[in-house]
This record gives structure tokens, C-alpha cells and sequence, in this order.
């Protein structure tokens, strides 16, 4: 006997078991499939299921079933399975390949097909990409079950029309964090009470992915595994019709696109797409809702701009992506104005949201099929109106930014040239959308109100200096980032070598020596001198190893500095003279040791969890450094002279006198005190550092203005700053900015920290240029009274030691990779940085 779960539409007064929602509708299923509820051994919407039972499901349909397969695409930080369950009639599924070469005939534009209605539909059904808005995940399960197991003739007609990939759980590490969390404190009886812990996660939450990213901005980045091993499947189908579930506040009801209507407007996608398209799912996701007595809205809110979410990735592929927002109940049960929000609830919505999505993708295959075909035909017309032929780019003094540049244009195959050390992106190639938003900036907007980023010109992301051209000489096409960097091997040195301090992995490099024990020193001027038997120039921030002054043998040195060059792919040179040609001789005073850095952050209530996870991540995954988190609960334990920095990311420090006292002091010994963002405001409220603000003008009239009470949201949203691409002054000289050798940075700004520029002349290491702005919406008094006036980087002295104040975040989503230098500068030679008296 199957366990009956009552499930409690509140709203409309009537009860359901959730087995009958969906039986009732699509029955006949055949026996031998197991339901959800036979398999787990409680009703969907009982408990929170956990990622790997989702797994074990949809592996045991796929077991059981002709109509469907299951592969992995990729797996977690944490180690879990990203799977997809395909899903189709059992003669699609035996003749997948062709129907997959059949259908991607259609994203060819030199392909002339017409056979719309011959090939099935692509559809991807994909959930949980927050992993505490966990409805979808059982929706997924329930669907899945439909698909596999109903003999209805609905289904079947699906099924023949339709070949439907469902990815029950898009960020797997998240979800499994949340579920833990809610099945401990869930009672019984539930108890609906706000107040009650299994409504109230503890940081750093469910949402986001093991290093705390929000994985639905990860798409366009693709900086995690999820989004990598996504990406990479997405590639091979091109589905056309994605779906995106999530959940919103529990005080709302359910939200399906169109999307705000003037945010939506976005100048490179086909109008048709969220004019014509968002409506004819939006009516039948209307009607099958009123069908249940759900009530929902539409168009008010969201902008799918930003082209880094699951609901807007497949838009600039030719597909139609699909933003469902579910009011969440966050737990199992909650009270809410309207009465109890069961968990049971959400998920029926978002089955019934999934399955219409399918029927209504089938019902209008042709359409759907001749969009995409258009879609990727005008990409070619489009390139062909712009007087741009292409994009050049490439740095020769840091190979590893560059490759990483190439390595995410190519991941969304994106067509790439080389000759030489100059790299090339022709406009003229079908990906030429993801081209436009690799590279072009936007000055005018539409709307003002973000719900995300209004700039994302990713080559400013990677400081790559590139630049149109009208005319393009391509040169030989690349399809991997392996064979980029090509080292001559390090000749061995009985005197000293060195590495160039330029190089996107060079502090990798040198914190892996450095665990082994080799000594090294830092280069505060430039110099040039023979190494490897030519002449060769070095920067500022050159990091010298010394052969006579380390604790080993001249053959171990060689040995590990080999290893160092062949793991993190950086250069070193061999140098047999310490004469220089030019500049500063290497037995110079301008060249020092460099000190192990031990870092430490504070994490937990109140501390942005977003930023933490970036630091987290930059050190974890690209310098193979740890760092230690400690959770500001026990900041009062914390010996903090372990450490030679401690990072503070934005958020609420609540500390007392005498904590506050504990951070000065201990920076006041010779420490580096790092702070990002509101945290950088935080260190001058508190006086840890004698900097300022910029005060925000007095209002020079005395006369009350009105406004209308309706327009408030918009006004205010107005003035905040969504995220937006500035160019910033940078002091080369400058420790912090060792490694750059252009002055002109393109930076990230996304918060109202506006630091004054220090009254030290030598301390304002990067001050926003003459002409700042390079991609978003600002506004021109946010320009004139902020920005103008104000710094994005400076650093100030605090005793014997110093505080590195950011502005502006240098790790933003992982992907900053022409920013992380100054942050990581700021750990490795903060001791460097001997700021001259103030007073
Ligand atoms: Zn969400």
C-alpha cells in the first residue's frame, strides 16, 4: 500500500494526496516502475530527499526502462554526480545518434533542412540550481516517473515527439547542505512556525555550490565543475527548450516569464524570442495553474539580461530558457499572511510548470525547430552588418591569463585564430552572439533597475587588452588550450635564477617552492641582465632565487624549479652574474626575501559568504595555498599571531572595543590587515585606519521634494550600483600592483563603497581614470559625486604593519582574473610595503 501524503492546497480549500495529482492525470503507469514514494519509502514532499537517492532513482529507471538512459556529466567539488536521465520513445532512444545529428543540422546556418516536424524536439528539464529551493528536485523525480512509467496516450505523444533530458539537480553540494539541514529539525508534528530552526538556515547556506558560488551566474563564467561539465553537454544538443526552477520568498506565490518586459530587452537577442515566445509558453503555464488553483504572476520583476543564468544562457543558443520562480517553503511547512505553505505545495507547481513545459514545446515543434534554425542563420547576417571583422587579443607577458581567456571562449565554441603570440575571434562565425558578449560593451540602457550585473564584457574580466579590427589575417585555428604555452626547459644555475613576477600563475609557483623550503626575494625595481644566454628585462615584483643562500643542494634546486615550471607552466630563468645590465643589481637592497604567507579570513554570520567563497576558491584552486576560515564565533580563541594576514571580505562585523582593538594591534606588529568592500568602510568607521570617506553631499535646499510613492523601488534601485566595468589608475610601482605593466586596469564595481583617496601621496595605489567608465549602467551622479572623486585600491599604515583597503572586489565571481593579482599581492608582499609616514 502506498503512503498517503496529504497535501494541503491551502489557497483553494481542498486536499490531495500527492500520488493523485499526478496518477489521476496521466494513469495508466505500468507496475514494473517503481514510484518515487515505492523507491524512497515516503511520499515526495514527506522529507527533503538527498542528492545521491535522486540519483539512485533515476539510475534504477534507467535500469529498468527502454525509454530511458542515464549519464554522468561531470561530478562536484564535493565529489557528488552531475547526471542527466534521458527520456523518449524507445525507438528515439535506440536512434539517438542520428536524431542528434539530425537535430543539430539545425544549428548549422550551411545546412539547408526543412524537416521540422520529422525530428523530435530536444527538451532539458533541469532543477536546483539553488540548493535551497529544493522543490524541483522532487518535481524532477515525479516527472521522470510520468515519463518512464504512464502508458498514457498524452505521454506517449510526448515521448514520440520529444527527446527530454531531465538534470534533477543542477548544484548537488548545495542541495545536500540545505536537505541536511531541514530533515534535522524537522518535527513532528511540523511545526508551520517562522521562527522555528528548520526555517532558518545557518551560513553560509544551501544556495550555493561547495566554494559558495551561485551557480546560476556561473554559466557564461563557467568557473565550477557544474557549470564546466554543463556546458560541455549543452554543446552537444543544443536542446531546444530549457527549463530553470527556482524559489523565491514565502510571502509570494509563483512566477513564470515573460520577465519584466524593458529589462528584457536585450540589443543582441532575437526579438522573438521574448516577445513571441515567452508568450506562448506564459499562456499555457497560465491555464494548466488556473487549472489547479494556483495563483501566480508574471512580468513585474527579474531581467534575463545577463546572459550567465540557466534561463538565459540557452537563449543566446538558440533555445528558449525558462525562469520558474516557486514561493518557497522553506522547510516542510511554514505560516505565511496567506495561510501554511506546504512543501508538497511547491513541488506540485513545478511538476505541473515541467510537464506543461514539455506539452507545450511538443505542440509547437515546428516553430520551436525553425527558431533555432533562424537563430543561428541570422548570427551570420548579423556579423555580416558589423563593421568589426574580428577581435585581437593576447599578452605575452602572462600566457596563463591568456589561455584561461581562450580555454572559456572555447568552451562555448566560440571559433579562435593564432599566429604567433596574437590570438583572433572573427565576427563572422555562428557563435557570433557569444562573441558580442565576450567582447562589446553597452553604453545605453533600456532600464535602470538590475536584478544582476548590467556589464559582463568577460576580456575585460581577464584585463585582455583586445581591439577591433576591420580586417583580419586569422591564422591557424586552435581547438584545445594544451599546446598553448610551449617552456624551453631551465638550464641549471650554480648563482641564482628568476621568475618573472608577471605571470597569472607565478605566486602559485612560488608558494609551491617557497612549502618546500626555497628561499626567495622580490624585486622592487627593474633590471635587466643575461639569463638563459640572451639579454632579458625583468619587472618590477621579479622574484630572485638565490642558489648559494638555500638550504640545499644546486641540483634539488634545479629539480624543484623545474617541477615549478613544468606544474604552473611559468618561466624561469637561469642566471649565472649578479651584474645587471640596467637597473638595480641582484645583490640590490631594492631585492628582499619574500615571507611564506599564512592567511586567515573570518567566515559566518553576517560576513558575505559570496566573497569568502572567491577568496576560498582563488587560493584553493589556482595558488594551491590554504587559508584558514574561522568562524567569527570564535573570533575571541583566535590567535591570531599565527598568521601574517587576515582577509575581511563585505559584511556586518558586529565586534566590541575591545575585538576591535585585537585586529589593530595585531596589525600594528608588522601585519597585513586585508579588507574588501564594506569591510574596507568598516576599517575606517573604527578608526583600525586613519582614512575617510566620501561624505555624501548635504542637501543644499531645504525644500521637502515629492515623488510619487509607486515610482520609489524604481527611483532608489536606480542609484545602486548593479555591477559595472571601470577603468582604474594603477601605480605600478607600487608593490600591490607588481606583475602589471599597463597602468590602465579594468576593474569591478558592484557596491557603494566609495573610499577617499589617502591623504598619503604614495598610498593610493589605483584611483578610477580621467575617463572610467568601460561597460554598465551607472548613473551620471553616481559618476560625478562617486566615482570621480574617489579610490578603488589603497593601502594604509597601522603601526609597524598596514591595511589593504579594496573598494572594489578584485575576486568577483572567480573570474577577475585580471584583478586577482592585486588581492593576491596584498598576501604575498604586504610586507613589502613600507608606506611613508602620514604625519
Ligand atoms: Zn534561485
Amino acid at each position: 500500500m502506498l503512503k498517503k501524503l496529504l497535501l494541503l492546497v491551502i489557497l483553494s480549500g481542498f486536499t490531495l494526496s500527492a500520488q493523485d495529482y499526478f496518477v489521476q492525470k496521466y494513469k495508466p503507469f505500468t507496475a514494473e516502475i517503481p514510484s518515487p514514494e515505492t523507491f524512497l519509502g515516503y511520499g515526495i514532499g514527506e522529507h527533503h530527499t538527498r542528492h545521491d537517492l535522486i540519483v539512485a532513482y533515476l539510475e534504477k529507471l534507467a535500469e529498468l526502462s527502454d525509454r530511458a538512459s542515464i549519464e554522468e556529466y561531470g561530478r562536484t567539488h564535493e565529489g557528488r554526480k552531475l547526471v542527466m536521465l534521458t527520456v523518449t520513445s524507445p525507438n528515439n532512444l535506440n536512434n539517438l545518434n542520428n536524431l542528434r545529428e539530425a537535430h543539430l543540422a539545425f544549428t548549422d546556418p550551411k545546412q539547408k533542412v526543412s524537416n521540422y516536424n520529422e525530428v523530435p524536439l530536444f527538451i532539458n528539464l533541469a532543477y536546483n540550481v539553488h540548493g535551497n529551493e529544493p522543490s524541483s528536485s522532487e518535481a524532477a523525480m515525479l516527472t521522470a516517473y510520468t515519463l518512464v512509467a504512464s502508458q498514457n496516450p498524452e505521454i506517449l505523444k510526448y515521448l514520440d515527439n520529444a527527446v527530454i533530458f531531465i538534470d534533477p539537480t543542477i548544484n548537488p553540494d548545495g542541495r545536500d547542505r540545505h536537505t541536511q539541514w531541514v530533515n534535522t529539525y524537522q518535527g513532528s508534528p511540523e511545526v508551520a512556525d517562522p521562527q522555528d530552526a528548520e526555517h532558518n538556515e545557518y551560513w553560509p547556506m544551501g544556495r550555493t555550490n561547495h566554494y559558495w558560488f551561485d551557480l546560476n551566474r556561473d554559466w557564461l563564467l563557467a568557473i565550477n565543475p557544474e557549470s564546466r561539465g554543463k556546458l560541455k553537454w549543452y554543446h552537444q544538443w543544443y536542446p531546444n527548450v530549457v527549463t530553470d526552477f527556482h524559489e523565491m520568498g514565502t510571502q509570494s506565490t509563483y512566477f513564470f516569464e515573460p520577465m519584466k518586459t524593458n529589462a528584457s530587452f536585450d540589443p543582441i537577442m532575437p526579438k522573438e524570442n521574448y516577445e513571441d515566445l515567452n508568450t506562448l509558453f506564459g499562456n499555457e503555464f497560465a491555464k494548466s495553474l488556473d487549472s489547479i488553483g494556483s495563483l501566480y504572476f508574471t512580468k513585474e520583476v527579474f531581467d534575463g539580461t545577463y546572459p550567465g543564468y540557466g534561463s538565459s544562457y540557452p537563449d543566446l543558443q538558440g533555445g528558449l530558457g525558462l525562469l520558474f520562480e516557486q514561493a518557497s517553503s522553506r522547510g516542510h511547512r511554514q505560516t505565511t499572511a496567506f495561510g501554511e505553505i506546504t512543501f508538497a505545495f511547491t513541488i506540485r507547481n513545478q511538476y505541473v510548470s515541467g510537464l506543461t513545459t514539455v506539452k507545450t514545446a511538443v505542440d509547437n515543434k515546428e516553430i520551436m525547430r525553425k527558431y533555432q534554425q533562424d537563430f543561428f542563420k541570422s548570427a551570420l547576417t548579423n556579423a555580416t552588418k558589423n563593421k568589426v571583422k574580428g577581435y585581437l587579443f593576447g599578452d605575452i607577458h602572462d600566457q596563463n591569463r591568456t589561455k584561461a581567456f581562450i580555454d572559456k571562449l572555447l568552451l562555448h565554441k566560440v571559433e579562435v585564430y593564432r599566429s604567433g603570440n596574437r590570438f583572433a575571434v572573427p565576427t563572422q562565425q555562428p557563435q557570433y552572439r557569444m562573441v558580442q558578449t565576450m567582447f562589446e560593451t553597452y553604453e545605453k540602457y533600456r532600464d535602470s533597475v538590475y536584478y544582476d550585473a548590467s556589464a559582463w564584457s568577460v576580456a575585460n574580466f581577464y584585463n585582455m587588452k583586445y581591439r577591433p579590427v576591420n580586417n583580419l589575417d586569422l591564422g591557424e585555428k586552435i581547438s584545445t588550450t594544451q599546446e598553448l604555452i610551449k617552456l624551453e626547459p631551465v638550464s641549471k644555475s650554480s648563482y641564482a635564477y628568476i621568475m618573472d613576477w608577471d605571470d597569472y600563475n607565478a605566486p602559485a609557483a612560488l608558494y609551491y617552492l617557497q612549502q618546500k623550503g626555497i628561499i626567495a626575494s622580490s624585486a622592487a625595481k627593474p633590471f635587466s641582465v643575461r639569463a638563459n644566454k640572451e639579454n632579458k628585462s625583468f619587472n618590477y615584483g621579479a622574484v630572485l632565487i638565490p642558489v648559494s643562500l638555500q638550504k640545499v643542494d644546486g641540483t634539488s634546486i634545479h629539480q624543484m624549479i623545474t617541477e615549478a615550471q613544468e606544474k604552473f607552466n611559468v618561466p624561469f630563468y637561469a642566471v649565472n652574474t649578479g651584474l645587471s645590465d640596467n637597473g638595480i643589481d641582484l645583490g640590490s637592497g631594492n631585492i628582499s626575501p619574500i615571507k611564506q604567507p599564512k592567511a586567515v579570513m573570518l567566515i559566518g554570520n553576517g560576513v558575505r559568504s559570496y566573497e569568502a567563497g572567491e577568496v576560498w576558491h582563488l587560493l584553493d584552486t589556482r595558488v594551491h595555498m590554504p587559508i584558514t576560515k574561522v568562524p567569527i564565533r570564535n573570533f575571541n580563541k583566535l590567535n591570531l599571531d599565527k598568521y601574517t594576514s587576515l582577509v575581511m571580505v563585505s559584511g556586518q562585523y558586529n565586534f566590541t572595543k575591545n575585538q576591535i582593538e585585537k585586529i589593530k594591534q595585531w596589525t600594528e606588529k608588522g601585519n597585513t590587515l586585508v579588507t574588501i568592500g564594506s569591510a574596507s568602510k568598516w576599517a575606517i568607521d573604527k578608526k583600525i585606519v586613519q582614512e575617510e570617506l566620501i561624505s555624501k553631499e548635504k542637501d543644499s535646499t531645504q525644500i521637502a521634494i515629492r515623488k510619487l510613492y509607486v515610482d520609489a523601488r524604481e527611483n532608489i534601485g536606480k542609484e545602486s550600483i548593479g555591477g559595472v566595468i571601470l577603468k582604474v589608475d594603477l601605480d605600478i610601482t607600487h608593490p600591490l600592483s607588481y606583475g602589471y605593466r599597463d597602468n590602465q586596469l579594468p576593474v569591478y564595481k558592484n557596491n557603494s563603497v566609495w573610499l577617499a583617496p589617502s591623504k598619503n601621496p604614495y598610498a593610493t595605489v589605483a584611483k578610477y581614470a580621467e575617463d572610467p567608465h568601460i561597460d554598465g549602467f551607472i548613473t551620471k551622479k553616481n559618476m560625478a559625486e562617486h566615482i570621480m572623486n574617489s579610490a578603488s585600491l589603497i593601502v594604509s599604515k597601522v603601526g609597524k604593519g598596514r591595511a589593504v583597503l579594496f573598494a572594489d572586489n578584485p575576486n568577483f565571481r572567480g573570474s577577475w582574473y585580471g584583478t586577482n593579482r592585486l588581492f593576491l599581492n596584498a598576501l604575498f608582499l604586504g610586507d613589502k610595503i613600507k608606506v611613508p609616514s602620514q604625519d
